[in-house]
């Protein structure tokens, strides 16, 4: 299929490349043109700007937050009102979701996934997908090459941004819970390798655990896999859905307060699950 990949970050750079391992003809953007030049390398078109690579029959975009994703499309050379069918895989707002479902004239489909840059490379990622039944047909090839599962969740596409916004809630307030547990169990003479061995060998073994429970035990927070400013994002985007549901969540503000905190003590380039040495330093372990 003859597409368009804007986004060449950590993410958006793995999933590009597996698009083209699958076949695809690709035409590819990025605001800091340098990151294209692999996936150039490997037979991707260059775009000069992001309109130009919106002329296929699906452009997908994968950047970092709603300032990106408007200036992409609503700004100098944005894909607004090109021909192709709009694949949205940022984790953004519900308020700009709903605002490119609106504005777009060829379709549009919310596709945020679930999956680190790790399981973007081995195309393993789950995609959250919301939209016109007939555009989601036509994205199947496509995130079939990127990912493991596509959950189809209904018409409104911003119903995938909600989706996917509760879950990084729900993976943040399990690392808080982890690292809770793990300081307390530290600070009474138990190392944190055994309390994660013992939780997740028995009534914790779900991904989400062993994958943040190894990164806690292993202090592996830099460089970032998911830099904890764009948690701080996610965390933020979620707490204005709350607001504008009226949904009371108390804990997603302790979280975020959390993510705040080590932002301001390791600077930009931590990973989210850095909110461990916020809650150490709580405790007063290094
Ligand atoms: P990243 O490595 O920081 O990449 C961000 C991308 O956005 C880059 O291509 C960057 O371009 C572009 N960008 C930023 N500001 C821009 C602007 N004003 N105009 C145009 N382009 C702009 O982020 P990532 O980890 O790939 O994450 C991308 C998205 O996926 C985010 O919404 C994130 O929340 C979500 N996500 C991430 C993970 C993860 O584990 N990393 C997992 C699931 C979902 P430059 O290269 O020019 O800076």
């Amino acid at each position: 299929m003859k597409i368009g990949f804007i986004g060449l970050g950590q993410m958006g750079s793995a999933m590009a490349a597996n698009l083209l391992k699958a076949g695809h003809d690709v035409t590819v953007w990025n605001r800091s043109a340098d990151k294209a030049a692999k996936l150039v390398e490997a037979g991707a078109h260059l775009a000069e700007k992001p309109v130009d690579a919106a002329q296929g029959e699906v452009v997908m975009t994968m950047l970092a937050d709603d300032r990106a994703l408007e200036a992409v499309v609503y700004g100098e050379g944005g894909i607004q009102g090109a021909p192709a069918l709009h694949v949205s895989h940022s984790t953004i707002g519900i308020a700009l979701a709903d605002r490119l479902a609106a504005d777009a004239g060829n379709g549009f489909v919310s596709a945020p996934v679930f999956g680190r840059p790790v399981a973007a490379e081995a195309a393993k990622l789950f995609v959250i997908a919301a939209g016109a039944p007939a555009d989601l047909d036509r994205c199947e090839p496509l995130f079939a090459a990127i990912g493991q599962r596509t959950f189809r969740i209904g018409e409104t596409p911003s119903a995938a941004n909600l989706v996917k916004l509760s879950g990084n809630f729900m993976i943040m307030a399990a690392v808080e819970a982890m690292a809770e547990a793990m300081t307390l169990a530290e600070k009474g003479g138990v190392d944190r390798r055994t309390l994660l061995d013992v939780l997740t060998g028995t009534l914790f073994g779900a991904p989400i655990y062993q994958t943040y429970g190894d990164i806690l035990v292993e202090d592996r927070f830099h460089p970032a896999g998911f830099a904890a400013p764009l948690g701080l994002k996610d965390m933020t985007l979620a707490d204005t859905a709350a607001t504008t549901l009226c949904a009371p969540m108390p804990i997603l503000g302790i979280v975020r307060d959390h993510i705040r905190s080590v932002i301001a003590s390791e600077g930009e380039d931590v990973d989210w699950a850095g909110v461990a040495l916020a809650v150490r330093r709580g405790a007063g372990i290094a």
